[in-house]
């Protein structure tokens, strides 16, 4: 492509919705630009990018034996009141209805679509296990779109539905997808990890995500060097020893007048905030319930919500004014004695070992010293509600855990039969019995990934493309356009790249040589060559993007450079 007739919109200054690297490179780019909040247009350079994702997506999913196929992103709303979730997904659906004022939506993902899609279709046993997958559009109006195509509310999504006759043909599905998934990244060039995931709300027992490393990412992580244990920390189980063998004290009413927040609490008792009681107030499904955690740790909501049953929507934290009617003290004092009437208590079990704890009074300006769970309050107990830290003990090993961030790009599920069951999708076995399809589920997010990749993948001016999945894999730079020799080698060069395969820009611009050379470090095409001064020698300047060693060759040499890095690459051309 000549980049003298190119839709290329470089920026030089950075956006200032932008925060992180990937959302302000890719604008600056030229690859991507917002329309509204969370909505965006993918730029030749940028959409480029995204076709060579999803082919290598399509690649690792027809080797494992998954069907591609496209379906609609409008649903109606009967389909998604068989699952349930038509109330349960809550006001991230984009809804809509049609002239004759029938309900729809705009898939955030579609298990319930594939599930009735083959429904009518497939009967026997004979023609599982099955694999179908489709490369689509996907809606979600996100609480708080942000960092671009990172959290956006329209985005591409690659999406595939296994459909099998037992739990054992479901996991063995699980295992090509996982290998798919591995394959996919690998590829990419992604720095990755695996770990176990939250599968709350879709459903089923078991799901695992595909982690990019960033430091900027929104997903935390912990993991444990000793053994193989890594999870998110919506998911990693919390183990807390705390055992006391205290005699219980009797209780005593401190005045604390405005201390409310655990580390004034700390200062005016100075005592460790391990001899805390927490307490947390939240409505949950338009109720009051009120969450006591050890003072040192923070409230795992995604635990809260799986405990609850309840959907994440449903889930908000009270406002000043619940907390003073069901405490009749000022926020800052609440705790598990003497709650009005009716309120729901719930503590964490490790609440229940702990011996003299202090809690909030229920009365303004006041604590309660020598609290013990049994003697003086009761309530629901949950068995892990807290959040995972870094020095927890691994639950599988016993080693201290670290944690991580990422870019969460890829998300596997086994669901069972939550959706096959209430959507009635049957198959006749071997025994001739029916019986509900045992279904997986498996997402990437494929313009999420571009931006992933974006984050691990550059420096202070730009892009430093993977040659994967480069939008070109050569620019040529013509440093000076009106000069002759240098214009005609660069288009000598660039004709014999184009022969070969190679997917080349030339900058045949009338620009500064300085333009051009932020340019292309900007948009980060990975191979270089720049015909300069001398060009009248058949020598050209040779460098990466990576590396930006430079190197001057013959041009008659320039063919088998590029080759030659392919091969380093382990591409074929
Ligand atoms: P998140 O926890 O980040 O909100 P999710 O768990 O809701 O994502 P899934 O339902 O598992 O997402 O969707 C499959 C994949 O689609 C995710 O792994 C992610 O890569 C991508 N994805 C999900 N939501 C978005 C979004 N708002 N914008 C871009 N990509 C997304
Ligand atoms: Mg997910």
């Amino acid at each position: 492509m000549r980049m003298s007739n190119m839709y290329m919109p470089t920026l030089r200054e950075v956006p200032a919705e932008a925060e992180i690297p990937s959302h302000q490179l890719l604008l600056r780019a030229g690859m991507m630009r917002k329309l509204v909040s969370g909505v965006y247009s993918y730029l030749p350079l940028g959409y480029r990018v995204i076709r060579k994702i999803e082919n290598i997506v399509r690649e690792e999913m027809d080797r494992q034996g998954a069907q591609e196929l496209l379906m609609s992103a409008i649903q109606p709303k009967e389909l998604w009141e068989e699952s349930g979730r038509w109330s349960t997904f809550g006001p991230e659906m984009f809804r809509l209805k049609d002239r004759n004022d029938r309900e729809f939506c705009l898939g955030p993902t579609h298990e319930e679509y594939f599930t009735s899609l083959i429904k009518d279709e497939v009967k026997s046993y004979k023609q599982l296990p099955l694999n179908l997958y489709q490369i689509q559009t996907k809606y979600r109006d996100e609480k708080r779109p942000r960092f671009g195509v990172i959290r956006a509310r329209e985005f591409i999504m690659k999406d595939a539905y296994s459909f099998d006759k037992d739990e054992e043909g479901m996991r063995e599905s699980y295992r090509k997808m996982w290998e798919a998934y591995d394959r996919v990244f690998t590829r990419l060039k992604l720095k990755f990890r695996v770990v176990e995931g939250d599968s709350g709300a879709m459903g089923g027992s078991s799901s695992h995500e595909f982690i990019a490393m960033a430091e900027t990412g929104e997903g935390v992580i912990a993991y444990c060097e000793a053994c193989d244990y890594a999870a998110t920390n919506e998911k990693a189980k919390v183990v807390y020893n705390i055992e006391s063998d205290e005699a219980e004290r009797e209780l005593e009413r401190v005045h604390t007048p405005n201390v409310t927040t655990i580390d004034e609490l700390q200062e005016f008792f100075n005592i460790e905030k391990n001899r805390f009681g927490k307490a947390l107030v939240y409505i949950a499904k338009g109720d009051p319930v009120v969450v006591i955690i050890p003072g040192d740790r923070e409230l795992n909501e995604t635990k809260l919500i799986n405990y609850l049953g309840i959907p994440e929507h449903e889930l908000v934290m009270a406002d000043e004014n619940i907390i003073e009617e069901i405490t009749n003290a000022k926020k800052g004092f609440t705790g598990p004695i003497g709650l009005k009437d009716g309120v729901r208590l719930i503590v964490d079990s490790r609440i229940t070992r702990m011996k003299n704890i202090i809690v909030g009074g229920n009365e303004t300006d006041y604590h309660i010293k020598n609290a013990n769970y049994g003697r003086d309050f009761k309530g629901e107990i949950a068995e892990d509600l807290l959040l995972v830290e870094e020095g927890d003990i691994c639950p599988k090993c016993g080693a201290p855990l670290k944690m991580d961030r990422g870019i969460e790009v890829g998300n596997i599920f086994q669901l069972g039969t939550k959706y096959s069951s209430s959507l009635n999708a049957k198959f006749l076995d071997e025994d001739g019995k029916e019986k509900p399809f045992i279904m997986g589920s498996y997402g990437i997010g494929v313009s999420r990934t571009v931006a992933a990749i974006v984050e691990q993948y550059h420096d202070e001016n730009g892009i430093i493309w993977p040659l994967v999945v480069a939008p070109y894999h050569v620019i040529i730079t013509v440093v000076n356009s009106n000069n002759e020799e240098q214009s005609q080698l660069g288009e000598k060069l660039y004709s014999e790249l184009i022969n070969e395969g190679i997917e080349v820009m030339l900058d045949d611009r009338n620009e500064r040589a300085g333009v051009k050379f932020n340019d292309r470090d900007l948009i980060g095409i990975p191979i270089r060559i720049t015909v300069g001064k001398k060009a009248g020698e058949n020598i050209v300047e040779y460098s990466l993007r990576k590396d930006n060693e430079k190197i001057e060759i013959s041009a008659d040499k320039v063919l088998e450079k590029v080759k030659e890095e392919f091969k380093k690459e382990g591409l074929k051309l």
